[in-house]
């Protein structure tokens, strides 16, 4: 793919609205926009970042009466000459626009192309332009503060800092390399071992990071379990009715399941209400059974619902299914009767008739999960985190490095050998900011992003 030519795309949502904008850009963004843009200066002579009125056309044919304007290389997202028309934002109207700036010599973008120009300019680092979809994804307000703190570029300092030291680490062995005679003693053995265990443990804990930046950006699943009766639609809907819904894209599943997403605690929880999990005759139920039974088994954790007034052996036997999952028991119609019984897991009553119970319900839900990530509350949002697979990949390889080092010193091998560990591990880290990644996995990266960005 050139990166060297003129791309165009609109990069507001397709439909009607206010305003679209059709974003260009590249070494001939300005001329493309003279061709289609007139005002009192041409795009190419008017003041950069400044606003103007003009007529938009293809041609002789007047379009619309919009705003254009420029942000010249280097300061703009992509790093190149950038111009922006802003137009009314009919979705005709919008295609006609686009089509005028592909005939006076623009490409159409593929999806990302943007934000990938910005990194292979330097704008961006593959973490910060990794959190720019990460943000325009985002469903709820932890995992917008956490993609807002990446783009912000905490999660690369943090990255970049502990790489520095380790480059600073290497550079130190290979002093000593060069100083055979003297060997590692040089380096003061044990202020130096001192330093790699306070970089493992700094990578420790980035490796912890990701289970709570995943949660936070994917969101959490919920199966919400228990006999026919107890109330388990009931509390979905109670909770539908409390929480702010989420329109979602979270990967959802075709089955026949009820399923809702609300922001609890500004963390993205998407319920699924079960059918039952015991036994049953006919082959839809065995089938609705069989679905119920994989739902938790794929959920986080799961809800599991009881009727305060009965609690009976058939309530038993699905505690005894969930037992390995993190469950909350719900004690539901409180309202009706208060069960005194004890449990193993925690419980809550609630009337999902009522609403009374749910804010406890919710301190329940939001204490589990924080249980998953150790000390690392997901209340925090505020906190670093890693929040994918490949970044999590890569601190992982970097930790086991730096622990090849530790184990290169103690099995006493020369200097080189461990600085080969360390040069490794410096690598693995810099593959999360977007050194050394290779061009396959920078495309698979931008594909994931929609159209304009
Ligand atoms: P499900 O089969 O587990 O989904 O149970 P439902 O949500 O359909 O509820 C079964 C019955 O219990 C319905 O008649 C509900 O109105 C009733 N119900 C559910 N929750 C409560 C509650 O908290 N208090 C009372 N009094 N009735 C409830």
């Amino acid at each position: 793919m050139r990166t060297d030519d003129t791309i165009t795309a609109v990069a507001t949502p397709r439909g009607t609205g206010g305003v679209a904008v059709i974003r260009i850009s590249g070494p001939d963004a300005f001329p493309v926009a003279d061709k289609v843009f007139f005002a009192k200066h041409k795009p190419s002579a008017a003041q950069p970042r400044l606003m103007q009125y003009g007529k938009v056309q293809n041609g002789d044919t007047v379009l619309d009466m919009g705003m254009c304007v420029t942000m010249p290389a280097p300061h703009s997202f992509t790093g190149e000459d950038v111009c922006e028309l802003h137009i009314h934002g009919g979705a005709h109207l919008t295609e006609s626009v686009l089509q005028a700036v592909l005939d006076a010599g623009a490409r159409l973008a593929l999806p990302g192309e943007f934000t990938k120009r910005a990194f292979i300019n330097g704008k961006l680092d593959l973490a910060r332009a990794e959190a720019v979809g990460d943000l325009i994804h985002a469903t709820a307000d932890k995992a917008a503060i956490v993609a807002v703190n990446q783009l912000e570029g905490r999660l690369s300092k943090k990255i970049s800092a502990i790489r520095d030291s380790i480059i600073d680490l290497t550079a130190q062995l290979s002093v000593a390399a060069d100083y055979p005679e003297e060997d590692i003693d040089y380096l003061t053995l044990s202020a130096f071992t001192d330093k790699l265990t306070e970089i493992s443990e700094a990578l420790d804990k980035l490796v912890a990071s990701a289970r709570g930046g995943q949660l936070l950006r994917e969101g959490v699943r919920c199966a919400i379990v228990g006999r026919p009766n107890t109330g388990k639609s009931s509390l979905l809907n109670a909770i539908v009715g409390s929480y702010r819904a989420i329109v979602t894209d979270i990967a959802g599943t075709t089955r026949d399941i009820v399923e809702e997403v609300v922001s609890m605690g500004g963390i993205a929880v998407k319920f699924g209400d079960t059918a039952g999990l015991r036994e049953g005759e006919g082959e839809a139920e065995k089938m609705g059974i069989q679905m119920a039974r994989t739902y938790v088994k794929e959920s986080d954790f799961c809800l599991v619902v009881l009727d305060s007034r009965f609690v009976e052996a058939a309530d038993r036997e699905i505690l005894d299914f969930v037992k390995d999952k993190p469950h909350i028991i719900v004690l539901n119609k409180k309202d009706l009767a208060q069960y005194a019984g004890e449990f193993s897991a925690p419980s809550i009553h609630i009337s999902a008739a009522t609403g009374e119970g749910l804010e406890e319900l919710e301190n329940a839900v939001l204490s589990l999960l924080d249980s998953f990530v150790g000390d690392d509350s997901l209340r925090h949002a505020d906190a670093v985190r890693l929040t994918n697979t490949r970044q999590r990949d890569a601190a992982v390889k970097a930790r086991n490095a730096v622990q090849e080092a530790m184990n290169t010193i103690e099995n006493g091998f020369p200097a080189d050998l461990v600085a080969v560990d360390l040069e490794n591990a410096a690598a693995y880290l810099g593959e999360i900011v977007g050194l050394s990644v290779s061009d396959e996995v920078i495309s698979r990266i931008f594909e994931k992003f929609c159209l304009g960005k």
